[in-house]
């Protein structure tokens, strides 16, 4: 929990920090202060790619030009030594040091962050209450991996091919003289490259947040069967579903740097078109010597374009043979036959928000294209409301099996929205499990960038015993298991994306908000406002959460005339979510509008704000005080 100072402290201690900043600070320092972790977000450098002799790339054909990527000098580089440490999750601990400049956190797991840190800079973590440990003493030129260790025996084998640290129960970091893992280690090992960039957080409460144990299920304030999305339901064919995976299984292998990956790739790519969704190949580079296309099929929304859900999986493959033989029928031929379903069923729908199909390439090397993506997306701004992630969703190893939904505690609302839409549309028992520590697959580059995700699985541990095997066939799957799954993945991804109805779904949300300052108290307002409709309504409902997504409550008790709303009195270090619906005279209410926070439209992003002195820096003063006890 957040120690709260009382409201006179707080505000004495803003007058002693503009006292401390004007007087000790040069004028650049400011700035750096009020935009503290966000900033350290950026791409890292690209090397420039190089040929190998795994795989004869002459036989590649060429591909479209990557766009080209900007070399931005990472301010990390010019320091003398960057460690790789663990930072143990504590909530008593003051985590506004997690945020200074001297410590990059690039992964969140169950019970720790890992972070990169300057030398030297650590001992701070300790005087703000962190436990941590060194993992390495310099990363320079090393490519780190999270390893999946179900026994001991299994991280024992790992240190045959190279460096092993334990960082949590069933999870090592491994490291091998720059060294790609995948072109080292078995094919059976579970890998994550371990990110080099800043974990982005827009909400920095989410850095101490720790597994929910016992996660509970929410079913959302208002739940209707949606005909639009039974009909979707009603569409998804079992045949269809084989069909793909058959085909896929049939390019022998889909292992990402060889050929017929790549003409895997083609053959979804074609798939959207002839479907009628916009296609794209988003090409990256990876291993530093190879390149493969993500592919992307888009279905722009009629109301909010910019507003995007997700439903993805990776259409590359591995084994033991991985240049000749992967059929990866399960991993992931699977998932994406029900992103490639999606598509073919969408298309003919219209939804309120942009409905994004992806496939991504070079997961089995460490979420490569995934990474890649939510890289630029988050860089490009783009607002994904949800990321469904689908990988192995066919085989199963008792019957009833149930569909496991994994997430963080951001996304729960999205495993909660998952599971009332199984239970709306198809006869699919679900499990929620709330675990960070889960990273082996895509859904993990979205959480890293701030995103909600989840991964649909047909078991956290892994039970097909052909997992990255050459037997990794069609005939081993259970095709009504998968029909189902793809039913409620689709039906889920229908239901956030709101299929377009009447009346209208209001357009032009914004809201900004303000925060008064008094001697003694601050309270916050927030204005919202929005274009009329073009349909005849009789008015508007504003609803509002504290928690973005889920538990909306409506606030006005008869429909709104009027186009804006001020909801007063508010708690200046809360943020509240809003959404807004119109009613029609026979009383029936539209989909809801894009949420908006209170804060969305304030212009503060240069300037010093009170709120952000008030909030955070006077307990930059107390971090710096405990440090330098004569300040
Ligand atoms: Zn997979």
């Amino acid at each position: 929990m957040r120690h709260k100072s009382s409201k006179i402290f707080k505000l004495l201690s803003i007058f002693v920090f503009l006292f401390f900043i004007h007087n000790l600070f040069p004028q650049s320092d400011k700035i750096k202060l009020t935009k503290t972790y966000k900033k350290s977000d950026s791409k890292t450098e690209i090397r420039s790619p190089k040929k190998k002799s795994m795989v004869s790339v002459e036989t590649l054909r060429p591909k479209r030009e990557l766009p080209s990527k900007s070399k931005i000098k990472n301010p990390f580089s010019r320091l003398a030594r960057t460690e790789l440490i663990k930072i143990y999750k504590q909530e008593d601990a003051d985590f506004e040091i997690l945020y200074s400049p001297q410590i990059k956190i690039v992964q969140e797991l169950k019970t720790c962050f890992i972070a990169q840190v300057k030398s030297g800079y650590s001992s701070n973590l300790s005087q703000a209450g962190f436990k941590f440990e060194h993992l390495d003493d310099d990363i320079q030129d090393k490519k780190y991996y999270l390893v999946y260790c179900p026994s001991a025996l299994e991280a024992e084998r790992l240190k045959y091919y190279g460096d092993v640290k334990l960082i949590e129960e069933n999870l090592a970091l491994f490291w091998s003289d720059n060294k790609e893992a995948r072109e080292i280690l078995p094919a059976h090992f579970q890998i994550k490259r371990l990110p080099g960039e800043a974990l982005h957080s827009s909400n920095k409460r989410s850095l101490v947040l720790s597994e929910s144990l016992h996660p509970t299920i929410k079913l959302p304030s208002r739940f209707a069967v949606d005909p639009d999305v039974l009909d979707i339901v009603n569409q998804v064919s079992k045949q269809n579903l084989t069909d793909y995976i058959q085909t896929l299984q049939d390019f022998q292998t889909r292992f990402a740097s060889t050929f017929s990956c790549e003409l895997a790739g083609d053959y979804i790519y074609d798939f959207f078109i002839q479907s009628g969704v916009e296609a794209e190949y988003d090409s990256f580079s990876f291993a530093s010597g190879y390149s493969s296309n993500n592919i992307v099929g888009t279905l722009e929304g009629q109301i909010y374009p910019s507003q995007i859900v997700v439903i993805c999986a990776h259409y590359d493959s591995i084994s033991d043979q991985p240049q000749t033989l992967a059929p990866g029928a399960d991993d992931n031929a699977s998932g994406t036959a029900a992103v490639m379903e999606a598509a073919r069923i969408f298309a003919d729908q219209p939804f309120d928000f942009t409905v994004k199909f992806i496939c991504f390439s070079a997961e089995e090397w460490g979420l490569y294209g995934s990474k890649d993506y939510a890289q630029e997306a988050r860089q490009r701004g783009e607002d994904i409301i949800a990321v469904i992630n689908l990988d192995m969703i066919a085989y199963t190893d008792s019957i009833p099996e149930d569909l496991d939904i994994i997430s963080n505690q951001a996304s729960e609302w999205l495993a909660d929205r998952f599971f009332s839409s199984s239970i709306a549309y198809t006869t699919l028992d679900i499990s929620k499990i709330v675990n960070p520590t889960f990273v082996w697959s895509d859904h993990s580059s979205f959480w890293d960038r701030g995103y909600s995700a989840i991964l649909g699985i047909e078991d956290i541990y892994i039970s097909n015993p052909y997992y990255h095997t050459t037997n990794d066939t069609i005939d081993t799957l259970n095709l009504d298991f998968i029909t189902e799954a793809a039913k409620a993945s689709l039906a889920t991804a229908a239901d956030l994306a709101q299929p377009v109805s009447t009346p209208q779904t209001p357009t032009g949300f914004t809201s900004r908000s303000q925060i008064i300052s008094s001697l003694f108290s601050s309270i916050k307002t927030a204005f919202l406002d929005w274009d009329s409709n073009q349909d005849p309504v009789v008015g508007y409902n504003i609803y509002r959460t504290t928690s973005s997504h889920s538990d909306y409550q409506k606030l006005n008790s008869s429909p709104l005339v009027q186009t804006y709303y001020t909801d007063e009195n508010l708690d200046p270090d809360t943020s509240y979510y809003y959404v807004l619906t119109a009613v029609d005279s026979l009383g029936d209410e539209s989909n809801y509008s894009k949420e908006v926070v209170d804060d969305e439209e304030n212009e503060n992003t240069n300037s010093i704000d009170v709120r952000a002195l008030s909030r955070n820096l006077v307990r930059t003063i107390l971090a710096v005080r405990k440090i330098n006890p004569w300040i």
